[in-house]
């Protein structure tokens, strides 16, 4: 069985960024900036940030984390992004969601300008994604895909079941394996909350990648033998003996599940990182005007 470590290949492809951007600088370039909006003090969302600008740092991106009180109204939160949109020296920038109850999610993803939208959740980019043009992909499924690609692993022909229909995950997630080129044409079964005899389903995957946010929901009886198991849940459970009085545990039961497949993610240390890594391969991409629409 083998682990598919995502922070040994997040660092590995951070030595690649960061190499890049070394170039860049030899040549007189500017690197690449990245912008973040936190709006309040979601613990999760902070962790997720400091992250992002972690690794910013580490490879020579130049960043911006702007943080704003959890009062901030709507259309200031849109004046922002506005002003964000036109500042020429940030190349990309995300807006860490969940945003305050008061502010329509929708609305603050539909004000980014798609040239800039490194997190890949703006319509124009998911149509594109979806029609297999040139995109920002979302992070998470394009980090799952870096992943398969570097570890080897072939979908083209395999039968792929999706956990969850998120817009940021499993919607893009099957959209992506089952279009046409490599990390690709897989047959996929897309499964949500209403699907009926969801064991069946998955038992007959050669490939699960679970997104439903249900700690340890999949088990070792729901997975056949040999299959690749991508575990995208982050979920905190209760754990006494640990001073922080929790631990992370995905939605796969990896103790059960780990023994039957020939490879899987960890949690933490599996699509996370990569998640981060996407992003910041999509920033590179912005700085260079990769994309084109
Ligand atoms: P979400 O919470 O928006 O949606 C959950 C989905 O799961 C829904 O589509 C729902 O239909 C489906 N679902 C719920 N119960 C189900 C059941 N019993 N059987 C089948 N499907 C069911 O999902 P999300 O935002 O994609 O997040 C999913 C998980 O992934 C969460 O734990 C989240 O924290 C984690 N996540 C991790 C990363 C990462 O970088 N590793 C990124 C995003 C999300």
């Amino acid at each position: 069985m083998i682990i598919l470590d995502g922070k040994a290949l997040s660092l590995k492809i951070k030595e690649e960024i960061r190499q890049e951007v070394e170039t860049m600088r030899k040549a007189g370039e500017r690197p690449p900036h990245l912008a973040a909006v936190l709006v309040g003090n979601n613990p999760a969302s902070e962790a997720y940030v400091g992250n992002k600008v972690r690794f910013c740092e580490e490879v020579g991106f130049a960043s911006t984390l702007i943080r704003k009180d959890a009062s901030l109204q709507e259309e200031e939160l849109i004046g922002l992004v506005r002003s964000l949109n036109e500042d020429p020296h940030v190349d990309g920038f995300i807006v860490q969601l969940p945003l305050p109850g008061h502010i329509h999610e929708e609305k603050v993803t539909l004000a980014i300008d798609p040239r800039k939208d490194v997190d890949g959740f703006h319509p124009l980019n998911f149509g594109r994604m979806a029609q297999g043009l040139s995109a920002y992909l979302p992070a998470t499924p394009y980090g799952i895909l870096l992943m398969l690609e570097r570890y080897g692993i072939q979908t083209r022909g395999q039968h792929v079941v999706v956990l969850g229909r998120s817009n940021i995950v499993g919607t893009p997630m099957s959209l992506l394996l089952s279009r046409k080129g490599e990390p690709g044409d897989a047959t996929v079964t897309l499964t949500h909350s209403r699907t009926r005899h969801l064991s069946d389903e998955t038992r007959r995957a050669d490939i699960i990648i679970a997104a439903i946010g249900i700690p340890q929901f999949l088990k070792g009886d729901m997975v056949k033998e040999g299959a690749v198991v991508i575990d995208v849940g982050i979920n905190r459970i209760e754990a006494p003996e640990r001073k922080s009085g929790f631990r992370l545990v995905g939605d796969v039961d990896y103790d059960t599940v780990a023994p039957k497949c020939q490879a899987i993610t960890p949690v933490p240390g599996g699509v996370g990182p990569m998640t981060v890594t996407a992003l910041m391969m999509n920033t590179l991409k912005a700085r260079r005007k990769e994309i084109s629409y």
